[in-house]
């Protein structure tokens, strides 16, 4: 297919614009347009492109993630030697670094450029012709690692310059705090290991062999130094910055020109207590001689430059008591260990409490209660347990296990799976889940309350107003007015019509959203149509359960234990009251009940969720592989293996025709 000249052009001009308010975002600070409107933009290009493929460019935006897991990461030579920095951590020896610099140079005063010292990963980026060809991690400085990919899955870092330059840029990829903090939280409830700083975080996510999970992170970067610069006739560190900018390179905005190494400490002092207002995990500023002529004067030792220095923060550490260990429980059910302290100083906030992520990550470190333990903020955010000082122990200190039952509604406390470390409260009914089940209640897939979404229902159950299932159906326009803020008349009054429209879902969307575990659409359905009503359904025995086709002994007990435990059948009580469900899609028609059916092929009359509401909407049973359980294999045109097996296992095997035959009634 040929590309009309018209889609060409509108190609064109979406990448031009959606590159034009990436710079304005990213390093402007300043967009022009909505994200919503961005969004647009960005999903207009990509249909285009997946319509016309043949239009598609490696440096599109839409291109910034590899379909596939790439292999190892291969080593790269840097052009030249990539530098550490000096480290200093107090004033007398910066002035110490200011008069050795002034002594070499002959210089009375120097000019210095300060910046804040961004705790990531060091990264260089090469352009040609403005258009990123490799990105590599510093390694030992001499060889690093090719991480192009992950480096294009950074949506900070564009895939095309402002300008056609040939330029080699360093920099500092960085995992925003907000992120690492979601990333740990996340990690913790998965029960797997928590990074220990953004630092280690932005470089375990850089080494990523998957670039999609680059992209789900949200890495971000700052690039403060071009390589060979008096090519460019930069005469400064602050030209640098400027011409940054200027092709589209994104800079940590608060670096600031230093006439004396008194504003040089003054810049250090403001920000050593102002870092923690920002995003980013900042561990110092580096200090650099302004001048590249100076700077080239000054020249190397064997492994860092003379003309610049890291001047560090202190280290945000302090030592105390580990008084005792409380528990609390996330919104999946999982049940974190946190450290009640004996109040301590740290980095001019008063800590009372920090996180021990998990039961694993204390038995790692042997954490007990009573013992003297180091905390610190990592990357200053909240607060850790990093370590015990066992050389303070007393003999008196005892060891921290998992409670029995969960601390909010004594329900029992476990691991889901075997090999998980995390521990789970396992009442599904679990209060502390509240947020969750509701939001799943009133998704999509299941009762569909347009408007009650995870954000509203997070102030509806901060007002006490939500605190179950059944709650949705108590609300009043007039209490949602009360909580003020974006809900105005007109969204009241909609959120009310919504959610009595859905009391009249059919009953497999309501088996859907009550979060019965290993209970999903297809076997809300098979329940559906084998109970009929919720009444049935809540009145069922184990043994009818099992009986349900596709329903084992295992699910079958899942299902009876949670429609029976305390919380959820005082829940359903009422709930059942407030709902009245249509009838399912033409249930009365059992024709083909029990009986169990696969599909392969494609059809003419028919698509593939045709067949399969046909043989549901009849009591029948879809499965998705064949197996001797199977009774029919419908098979369109082109079948894939399954209908090779069917054949195999002497299944009966119906055409197009035969499906539509034997719907019909006329079963031969
Ligand atoms: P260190 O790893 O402690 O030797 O510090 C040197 C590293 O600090 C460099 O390799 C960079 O990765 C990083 N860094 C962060 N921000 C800056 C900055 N503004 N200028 C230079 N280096 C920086
Ligand atoms: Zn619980």
């Amino acid at each position: 297919m040929s590309v009309p000249e018209s889609v060409e052009k509108r190609i064109e001009e979406l990448r031009e614009q959606i590159d034009y308010h990436s710079y304005r975002y990213y390093v402007l600070d300043s967009p022009e347009i909505s994200d919503e409107e961005f969004d647009k933009l960005y999903k207009e290009l990509e249909q285009l492109e997946d319509q016309y493929p043949q239009t598609i460019t490696p440096d599109s935006p839409t291109q910034r993630v590899g379909k596939r897991p790439t292999g190892q990461l291969k080593e790269v030579n840097h052009s030249s030697r990539l530098y550490s920095l000096d480290n200093t951590y107090s004033e007398a020896e910066i002035r110490v670094f200011d008069d050795r610099v002034r002594r070499i140079l002959g210089h009375d005063r120097v000019d210095y450029y300060a910046e804040l010292k961004i705790d990531g990963l060091s990264i260089v980026l090469l352009y040609q012709k403005g258009r990123l060809v490799l990105a590599a991690t510093r390694g030992d400085g001499v060889t690093g690692e090719d991480v192009t990919e992950n480096a294009r899955a950074i949506r900070s870092i564009p895939l095309k310059l402002r300008e056609p330059v040939d330029i080699e840029v360093r920099g500092e990829v960085f995992l925003p705090k907000s992120e690492f903090e979601k990333i740990n939280q996340d990690r913790s409830e998965k029960g797997l290991a928590v990074f220990a700083n953004p630092r280690n975080a932005a470089a375990g996510t850089m080494r990523q062999l998957d670039s999609r999970e680059v992209v789900r992170r949200r890495l971000d970067a700052f690039f403060y130094q071009i390589a060979n610069p008096g090519d460019y006739g930069l005469n400064t560190q602050a030209e640098t910055i400027s011409m940054l900018r200027q092709i589209g390179l994104r800079y940590e905005p608060n670096g600031r020109l230093c006439h004396s190494v008194e504003e040089v400490i003054s810049y250090w002092k403001r920000w050593r207590d102002r870092r923690h207002d920002l995003d980013y995990a900042v561990d110092g500023i580096v200090v650099k001689v302004d001048r590249i002529d100076l700077q080239d004067e000054l020249g190397y030792t064997s492994r860092s430059p003379r003309w610049a220095i890291a001047f560090k923060f202190p280290a945000e550490q302090a030592e105390t008591t580990l008084n005792d260990v409380s528990f609390q429980v996330g919104r999946l059910g999982t049940i974190t260990p946190v450290a009640e302290l004996e109040p301590v100083q740290l980095a001019g906030t008063t800590v009372k409490r920090a996180s021990l992520h998990n039961f694993e990550y204390i038995r790692e470190r042997d954490i007990r209660k009573g013992d003297t333990v180091v905390i610190e903020k990592a990357g200053d955010i909240i607060p850790q347990v990093v370590s015990v000082l066992s050389e303070k122990r007393t003999g008196l200190e005892k060891s921290i296990s998992a409670p029995s039952s969960c601390p909010i509604c004594e329900g029992p406390v476990g691991k889901e799976k075997k090999e998980d470390v995390a521990m789970k409260c396992l009442n599904p009914g679990c209060p502390a889940k509240t947020e969750k089940r509701l939001a799943l209640f009133a998704s999509r897939n299941s009762m569909d309350i347009e408007g009650l979404g995870e954000k509203t229902i997070e102030r509806l159950v901060e007002a006490g107003m939500l605190s179950n299932l059944a709650d949705i159906y108590k609300l009043k326009k007039e209490e949602l007015l009360a909580l003020g803020k974006g809900i105005g008349e007109k969204t009241a009054e909609n959120l009310i019509t919504m959610i009595n429209r859905s009391r009249s879902r059919p009953l497999h969307r309501i088996i859907v959203g009550l979060g019965i575990p290993g209970v999903g659409v297809k076997i809300a359905r098979d329940l559906a149509n084998y109970f009929g009503s919720l009444s049935v359904l809540r009145d069922a025995t184990q043994d009818e359960l099992e009986s349900v086709p596709g329903i084992g002994v295992e699910l079958a007990e899942k299902i009876y234990s949670f429609l029976n435990s305390k919380i959820v059948k005082e829940e359903l009580d009422i709930l059942e009251h407030e709902l009245e469900p249509e009838e399912e899609m033409k249930t009365v028609d059992k024709t083909l009940k029990g009986q169990s059916f696969v599909i392969t092929g494609s059809f003419e009359t028919l698509t593939r969720k045709g067949v399969e509401e046909l043989v549901i909407s009849r009591g029948g049973i879809f499965s998705s592989s064949v197996s001797k359980n199977t009774d029919y294999v419908v098979a369109g045109s082109s079948p894939g293996s399954k209908l090779d097996k069917a054949k195999k296992l002497g299944i009966r095997i119906l055409s197009e025709k035969d499906f539509l035959a034997l719907i019909d009634g006329d079963d031969t």
